[in-house]
């Protein structure tokens, strides 16, 4: 079966999305999507941007495309191809992966965001170079909520804290945050996790401390699971799959 235009799959996840959202009486306006990119070419991401940017001029949806990128290496190589549109405030480009510290200086120049602060080491060196190049960066606390050891993130009884941290640095702004989903057929389980974050992030929000009133944002949800995401309160869904088709599996 040939593959349908990405265009038509991305509408496809946005009909998803706006129903999943509908259902959870929830604004469909309130939930952004991010492509997360991974293993497609330079080319196949500026086409996608430039569906999910037609997409959104047709629902008066002013955030501009949002994309998602695992390695630093990766991120680097298509980034020249995309440095127009984001100096132009058309695209919001996010790291997505584990980031090593030694990593920062080359990542920095080629996102606005990062989703995966996970512990007050990783924080304290990315607000010292944010700080550096002159730059504030939107970052987000990733949490594991479903505590497997592949993944990941904060535990979720030290997430507050960290977030509490990452927000009084100079440099960098907190604006939510974000898990990846438990692994598991049982909806419910993968429920209570989304619901775990969002109950996180509320904390954090009335914590009252400095920089911790802008974190609304809450990542989760998947091309699998993205409507269980939805009805627990996701601002911003990363779909990959949904919109590229399957990736190759790594050998
Ligand atoms: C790849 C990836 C996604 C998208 O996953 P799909 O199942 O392809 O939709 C979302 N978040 C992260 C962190 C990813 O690495």
């Amino acid at each position: 079966m040939p593959t349908p235009p990405v265009h038509d799959r991305l509408a496809a996840v946005r009909a998803r999305v706006d129903a999943a959202a509908t259902a959870a009486g929830r604004d469909p306006a309130d939930v952004r999507l991010l492509l997360a990119t991974k293993t497609q070419d330079a080319g196949t991401v500026l086409a996608a941007v430039e569906a999910a940017a037609a997409l959104a001029a047709a629902r008066d949806d002013d955030a501009p495309p949002l994309i998602g990128e695992n390695r630093v290496q990766e991120l680097v190589a298509k980034a020249p191809a995309l440095a127009d549109l984001v100096a132009a405030g058309r695209l919001e480009v996010h790291m997505i992966g584990n980031l090593q510290r030694n990593k920062i200086n080359q990542m920095l120049p080629a996102v606005t965001g990062l989703e995966t602060v996970d512990r007050a080491s990783l924080a304290d060196a990315l607000s010292e170079r944010a700080v550096r190049a002159g730059r504030t960066l939107d970052v987000m606390v990733q949490v594991n909520v479903s505590g497997e050891e592949s993944k990941s993130g904060v535990a979720p009884s030290d997430a507050v804290a960290l977030a509490r941290h990452v927000a009084a640095l100079d440099g960098l702004r907190l604006t939510g945050l974000m898990t990846i989903g438990a692994r598991s057929d049982d909806d419910g389980v993968v429920r209570a996790g989304f619901a775990r974050l969002r109950a996180l992030r509320d904390e954090v929000l009335v914590s009252g401390a400095p920089g911790t009133d802008e974190a609304r944002e809450l990542s989760m949800g998947m091309s699998g699971d993205l409507e269980l995401a939805v009805a627990e309160g996701a601002t911003i869904v990363r779909v990959g799959t949904g919109v590229f088709g399957a990736r190759p599996t790594p050998a």
